[in-house]
């Protein structure tokens, strides 16, 4: 019969039921014992006493639901009682709901935090909501002092206007940013920046730095530029001779040989330049892995020393100084590094000058040293000379027939046996020159007699660096 009723018709008939019994048990007996109108009476109050309890839990519970926090929710009896038992069950679902929520809010802040790129959330007004530190570092705002401020007043470039604007988002746009303006040298970051809409109309702006890309790319189409330029040169004079020859310059005997002779520098020069280019990429490939034995260094010193007296022909003075010590490493690598630093001294020191060749173990860090007294390097150019083609004067380097790779070339040798290079130079009138120095890590200073065991822990002490 219940079962035809609502839930709200159910539990006001069972209200009415328990009043009702309640009034009817109560006056009944009060009726039975005394007379009929002190049960009347009784019954009355009870009915009373039952609507003055409704309203109180009614009152309370008004009381708890202007302020949930301030007020603990009223326990009842009976209808009162099934009630804000409901009640406290669905509060208390709420509020696991509600915890569960805030732990994955707080694990996808957490997340988004931790995001190698710049996250800033946006409302459907462009103001910010929320925002990662990569973001803050990126745009240079902050959170705290930020928080539901129009993007475009934050990040003025025009650019970036012109692209929220555009609402193609699909596409990334590169930003070039300046950072820190404040500061007297602000630097500059490349942002790949992208819109991504989400949600009830909202963005998340996404920031990439690719400052590192944009500078490997600069360097790669710097470098495919500097090697077509360095191989343009002797081909044009190549094509030249070849154009004079068959243009009947081939019956003159004299242009003959002197054209010969000229093709013949220009290809040998070409010949070095894709040497030392295939020498390059040999050592810039992590996957070469460095042969070591123990090398006679003041053996392979003193051949150094002689090719050199046969390139000076005697216009400069070199003197050697070499202490015994071997070393573990890579002998064609390290003939190839030491050799480009003697030849650059005898090919940059004037007629007459000196150079001083000396290899060092006695004392740490093994070493070899170039000293020329040439005109010197002027400081500036010191911290550039091992980059690829980087020459100081670059008409002297093409005449001493220089291919503009040597430095970097020794700069990886070294590198790849865990040394490094030195230079210093001086301009001073009194004391002028040039000194390169190649020190290797002192776990690489050996015996002649090199056991298995320390040649290990050469390749390990390298390897860790
Ligand atoms: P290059 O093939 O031009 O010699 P390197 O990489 O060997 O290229 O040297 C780079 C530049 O460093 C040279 O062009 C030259 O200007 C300078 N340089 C190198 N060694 C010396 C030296 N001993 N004295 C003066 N300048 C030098």
């Amino acid at each position: 019969m219940l079962m035809a009723f609502s839930a709200v018709q159910k539990t006001t008939l069972i209200a009415l039921v328990r009043v009702a019994l309640i009034v009817a048990v109560l006056g009944g007996i009060v009726g039975l014992v005394f007379d009929t109108a002190t049960g009347l009476v009784v019954a009355l109050i009870t009915v009373f006493i039952c609507f003055a309890y409704y309203a109180w839990k009614l009152a309370q519970l008004s009381d708890w639901l202007e302020d949930p926090k301030a007020a603990t929710l009223p326990d009842g009896l009976g209808v009162w009682g099934d009630t804000l038992g409901n009640l406290y069950r669905l509060i208390r679902t709420e509020r696991n709901a509600q915890q569960v929520l805030a732990v994955s809010l707080g694990r996808f802040q957490e997340a988004a935090s931790a995001l190698p790129d710049g996250a800033v959330m946006l409302d459907n007004q462009y103001n910010i909501v929320w925002c990662n530190p990569n973001a803050e570092a990126h745009w240079s705002i902050s959170l705290d002092r930020d928080r539901m401020q129009t993007i475009t007043y934050l990040i003025r470039y025009p650019e970036f206007i012109e692209y929220l604007n555009a609402r193609k988002f699909g596409e990334p746009l590169t930003l070039k940013i300046s950072q820190s303006k404040a500061s007297p040298s602000p630097t500059e970051i490349t942002l790949s920046v992208q819109l991504v809409s989400f949600g009830d109309e909202q963005m998340l702006l996404l920031s990439r730095d690719i400052s590192e890309r944009e500078q490997l790319e600069t360097m790669r189409r710097d470098f495919v530029a500097n090697v077509s330029h360095e191989l343009r040169t002797p081909l044009t004079v190549l094509l030249g001779f070849l154009e004079t020859l068959m243009n009947g310059g081939s019956d003159n005997h004299v242009i003959v040989e002197k054209s010969l002779a000229h093709m013949s520098t220009q290809t040998v020069r070409m010949e070095r330049l894709v040497n030392d280019l295939l020498t390059l990429s040999r050592l810039e490939d992590n996957r070469n892995r460095l042969a070591t034995a123990p090398i006679n260094m003041p053996e392979l010193i003193a051949s150094i020393a002689l090719d050199a007296q046969h390139l000076s022909n005697g216009a400069h003075a070199i003197v050697q100084e070499l202490d015994d010590g071997w070393l573990a490493g890579n002998r064609d690598e390290v003939s190839s590094a030491l050799s480009n630093l003697v030849t650059n001294a005898v090919r940059y020191t004037p007629k007459g000058g000196r150079i001083h060749i000396r290899w060092s173990t006695k004392s740490g860090a093994p070493f070899f040293a170039v000293q020329d007294n040439g005109e010197g390097i002027p400081a500036e150019h010191l911290p550039r000379l091992t980059e690829r083609f980087y020459r100081v004067d670059r008409g002297r380097s093409r005449v001493a027939g220089g291919t503009g790779l040597g430095l970097a070339i020794v700069k990886h040798v070294l590198l790849r046996h865990g040394g490094h290079i030195g230079i210093a130079s001086s301009q001073d009138i009194a004391h002028h020159g040039s000194t390169f120095t190649a020190t290797f890590p002192t776990e690489r200073a050996c015996a002649p007699q090199l056991t298995s065991q320390a040649l290990a822990s050469a390749s390990a002490a390298t390897s860790a660096i």
